[in-house]
């Protein structure tokens, strides 16, 4: 039920305005279970104005200069940094993550985006050719697509939005965006410095909803010619299907269950506390989070016992206290799916070290309901559990035993997902090795997440089609032309 206080009420944003919808649906504060804003509950209608607000805009924007267009970029960047507490602050309510974790990476990182890609447009070259012998040359140029509809997850709301919006608006497409519904406010936050930045009318539109309402709205317009989606499997599915009879371009960045393979001689008091963290690090609620630690059998009972150790230290408690390391998870509902996890782990005869279940976890009485649940180690599970085989998406991991280099190759690609890997071991020909035959769309090694923007970003086989980065951005956002020149 809602307080006292006065609800937050967001509104879409087409062609420049701000515009009241018909109906709205609940958002609620995770670390409290109240609701404590409304989200527009939009649909065709909506979508209808929207496109038609970014057909128009798209010959302007798309005839200026690429220079003109990074300086507009430049702009939005410049404005949200000097809001970067307030974007944080927002971030944290609105989701649930550490407002310490909003300060340091979400928000400056949705300010990177920006930056990143007004300058990458810059620095773009064409390809040309010659065939002497026929007399003629080849060249080819490349224009922005036309009206581009993005859709984002829940997990880090602006930083995800923000990576397509950038890189859509400096190609000279205009955008369609559609964020989470359980994470709307720092989008809606976003169109206030959209006019003062210089970012004209109808370029940047934002249409608030839910997935099967106005996600799909969006997805089947014939006049919406591709689609970047980061997202679910499942959901991916779907768009796939609508967008087939329209043969739209799609971008799809989905789930991940992300090996950790930590080989005997491996420096364990640098990989203990960044697997921590690769498992645990926004509340286990990133794509990118490990789910599997493989651990060499030598190793396997010093690893865990200081894994253990190093995870009953991670601090769970309410987002804008300091001292923690993890806040609430998104929903009631995806609580109980994760926490759903544990149990069907525990019925096939799995052993939990810390969290759900073994720990008690302490909370102020304002934020009993809110969702929140210890990060959990799980151990003596078959590699065929869907605890090892299926995205938990929540702070829970599992650790496994494993004896050569050939059976943890093997086992680690053993999942229908391909996002992400890390290996640690010192020795460089196997870390090299063992990087090459991961199914994995990204490896890290001896690290985790340490990203350079312009390297493709994305996943193999069900994480996705395409990849995000300087390049590839660009590619997708962008239709090439080959031109034959006779002389
Ligand atoms: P989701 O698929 O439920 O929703 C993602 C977005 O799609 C939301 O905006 C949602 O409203 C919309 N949507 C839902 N149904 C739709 C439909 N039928 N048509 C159009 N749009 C629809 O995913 P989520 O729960 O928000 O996010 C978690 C998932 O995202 C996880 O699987 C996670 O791994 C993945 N993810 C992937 C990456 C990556 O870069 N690969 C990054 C972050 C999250």
């Amino acid at each position: 039920m809602a307080g006292t206080k006065a609800l937050l009420m967001l509104e879409n944003f087409i062609d420049g305005k701000f515009l009241p919808c018909s109906s709205y649906i609940d958002s609620y504060d995770p670390s409290t279970g109240e609701v404590y804003c409304r989200v527009p509950n939009s649909g065709k209608d909506e979508i209808e104005a929207a496109v038609k607000a970014a057909r128009e805009a798209f010959p302007g924007w798309s005839s200026r200069s690429p220079q003109e267009r990074s300086r507009v970029l430049n702009q939005v960047a410049d404005l949200l940094e000097q809001s970067l507490e307030e974007f944080a602050q927002a971030e944290s309510k609105d989701q649930g993550k550490t407002l310490a974790l909003a300060r340091t990476m979400d928000i400056p990182r949705s300010v990177q985006n920006f930056r990143f890609f007004a300058s990458s447009i810059l620095h773009h070259t064409s390809e040309c050719t010659q065939m002497d012998h026929l007399g003629c040359m080849h060249y080819t140029v490349r224009a922005a697509v036309g009206v581009a509809g993005l859709i984002s997850p829940w997990n880090l709301p602006l930083y995800l939005l923000t990576w397509k919006i950038a890189p859509a608006m400096a190609a000279g497409n205009t955008v369609i965006a559609k964020p989470s519904e359980l994470t709307s406010v720092t989008a809606w936050m976003l169109c206030k410095l959209l006019d003062k930045a210089g970012v004209p009318s109808g370029v940047v539109n934002i249409v608030f909803g839910t997935g099967p309402r106005v996600g799909e709205a969006l997805v089947s317009h014939p006049e919406v010619p591709l689609i970047s989606f980061t997202g679910s499997q499942p959901t991916a599915e779907r768009i796939t299907q609508l967008s087939a009879p329209h043969c739209k371009k799609l971008s799809l960045e989905l789930g991940g269950k992300n090996p950790a393979i930590i080989f005997e001689d491996a420096n364990l008091d640098e990989c203990i506390p960044a697997t921590v963290r690769s498992s645990f690090a926004n509340q286990g609620e990133i794509c990118l989070c490990t789910s599997r630690i493989f651990v060499q059998k030598s190793i396997y009972s010093e690893f865990l016992k200081r894994f253990v150790e190093a995870t009953r230290k991670w601090k769970v408690g309410i987002p804008s206290d300091p001292l923690v390391s993890m806040g609430a998870l998104i929903s009631k509902a995806h609580l109980e799916k994760v926490r759903s996890y544990i149990k069907r782990a525990l019925a096939e005869g799995a052993h939990i070290w810390c969290g759900e279940g073994v720990d008690k976890l302490s909370l102020p009485a304002r934020n009993q309901a809110g969702y929140f649940m210890l990060p959990t180690v799980i151990t003596d599970i078959k590699d065929e559990s869907c605890c090892m085989m299926e995205e938990i998406f929540g702070p829970v991991t599992c650790v496994v035993p494993f004896d050569s280099e050939e059976e943890v190759i093997e086992r680690a690609n053993n999942v229908k997902y391909g996002l992400a890997a890390t290996v640690w071991s010192s020795n460089v020909g196997r870390v090299h090795r063992v990087a090459k035959k991961l199914q994995s769309g990204l490896v890290w090694t001896n690290c985790w997440l340490i990203r350079e923007l312009n390297l493709p970003f994305g996943g193999m086989k069900s994480s996705g089609i395409g990849r995000e980065g300087a390049k590839d951005s660009y590619d997708f956002f962008t239709e090439i032309k080959t031109i034959t020149v006779k002389y």
